[in-house]
């Protein structure tokens, strides 16, 4: 089969690698830029996504350089706990691990590379999906959460940008927030997160920092009153963190809302945030990319005969998990991040008291994971 992917990144890396494996396909993969590289802080890979990386044989690396993270934990501007979620409330010996995004997007990089049925052009902006669909038996556009080239596709979406983004940095440390993914938290107008973030490339342990923004704010906000209500939530023993938090360097990134009511058309299938886009609240983005990729092979596997079928199946499989994960973002994400104090009012109190109920331990745990289909019934995704 004769494949194009548009955009490198999670998404389009991990199914040319699947896809490479099929030694009849042959892959071009294009992205606009002229280096494939990402930027940015880390990320959280949640049990759901280790699972792909196992079968794309990343697991090791995933291991070796990122770190095991057990708990999520929130506390508020009056010190007090909100909320602790732990894996093992899933199952026993559970973890996410949280990874500094560029480390794992080289090692997929460079697993394509040495496929011989993987060409890539760079520096190669795709604009019209016309002449790839006549040339291509199947066109993956795996663009991104800004991509243009959903509005080419007769399939019903929206995109909408989020009012609120983030400031993040990386920061070397050995001591804070270590196998925890802390936030700290004032209603819903303060969210300043500390993620461990694995091993740097220079073998360093680090942490990567968030502290949420309105983007209406982006170009007037005074990092001098981020960095005193920074220090209001570190205590004492961490004045060594404080001083590398004033020298970092701090970037602004600003998310939006994807959805897309089918994914597939004719032979072109959206994947990742180009198809369902959210907010990175729940941790979900990268993982649901890794996951996109893994059934859009199986599903191309189990009809390879047609193409066009097997990407109906694709958007069948697809759309229970990822509908329940947007759902799940847009009720979550204005709690933690609104003009609205009451909303975080409304979380402290709904997550003080289901923290001491099984249950709901157990299904917030589940929700982290990445695995849930179902507000009600305890279905899970099956690989
Ligand atoms: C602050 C922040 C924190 C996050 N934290 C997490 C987390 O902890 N866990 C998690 O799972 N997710 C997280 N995410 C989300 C995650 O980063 C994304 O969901 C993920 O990167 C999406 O991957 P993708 O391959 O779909 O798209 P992208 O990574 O956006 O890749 C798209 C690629 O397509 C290329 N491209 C775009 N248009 C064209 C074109 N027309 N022609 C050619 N090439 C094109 C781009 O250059 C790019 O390389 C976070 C996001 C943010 C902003």
């Amino acid at each position: 089969m004769k494949i194009s992917i548009i955009g490198a990144g999670y998404a389009g890396l991990s199914s040319a690698l699947l896809l490479s494996r099929h030694h009849v396909n042959r892959i071009t993969v294009y992205d606009r830029f002229d280096r494939v590289q990402t930027i940015g802080a880390g990320i959280l890979i949640q049990p759901s996504a280790i699972e792909i990386l196992k079968r794309l044989g990343l697991y090791e690396q995933l291991i070796d350089r990122g770190e095991k993270v057990y708990h999520l934990e929130g506390i508020n501007h009056r010190r007090r706990q909100v909320f602790l979620t732990s894996y093992d409330d899933y199952s026993p010996n559970s973890f996410g691990i949280g990874i500094h995004r560029s480390l794992l997007f080289q090692s997929l990089y460079d697993k394509c590379k040495i496929q011989s049925n993987i060409t890539f052009e760079l520096s190669r902006e795709i604009t019209s999906l016309a002449d790839l669909q006549l040339t291509n038996d199947l066109v993956i556009i795996a663009s991104g959460s800004h991509s243009k080239l959903r509005d080419q596709v007769p399939i019903k979406q929206t995109y909408q940008p989020y009012p609120y983004g983030c400031l993040w940095t990386t920061i070397e440390d050995n001591e804070i927030s270590r196998h925890r993914l802390c936030q700290y938290l004032r209603y819903s107008q303060e969210m300043f997160g500390i993620l461990p973030s694995g091993l740097n490339h220079n073998s360093k342990r680090i942490v990567s920092v968030f502290w949420s923004l309105p983007t209406r704010l982006k170009a007037t906000y005074s990092l001098e009153n981020v960095l005193e209500r920074m220090k209001y939530y570190l205590d004492d023993t961490h004045s060594d963190f404080f001083e590398k938090l004033k020298r970092a360097n701090y970037s602004f990134a600003v998310y939006g809302d994807v959805y897309m009511q089918r994914y597939d058309h004719e032979n072109l299938v959206f994947i990742g945030d180009a198809a369902h886009a959210m907010s990175p609240q729940l941790g979900q983005g990268a993982n649901m990319a890794l996951i996109d990729s893994y059934f859009l092979d199986k599903s191309l596997r189990e009809h390879n005969d047609d193409v066009r079928i097997a990407l109906q199946m694709y958007t069948h499989v697809r759309r229970r998990h990822l509908r329940f994960y947007s759902q799940a973002s847009k009720f979550l994400t204005p709690l933690y991040q609104s003009d609205r104090q009451i909303y975080g009012r409304f979380r402290d109190l709904l997550f003080t008291i289901s923290k001491q109920i099984k249950f709901s331990r157990r299904m917030s745990s589940e929700i982290l994971c990445g695995k849930r289909i179902s507000w009600i019934r305890n279905k899970e995704i099956q690989y």
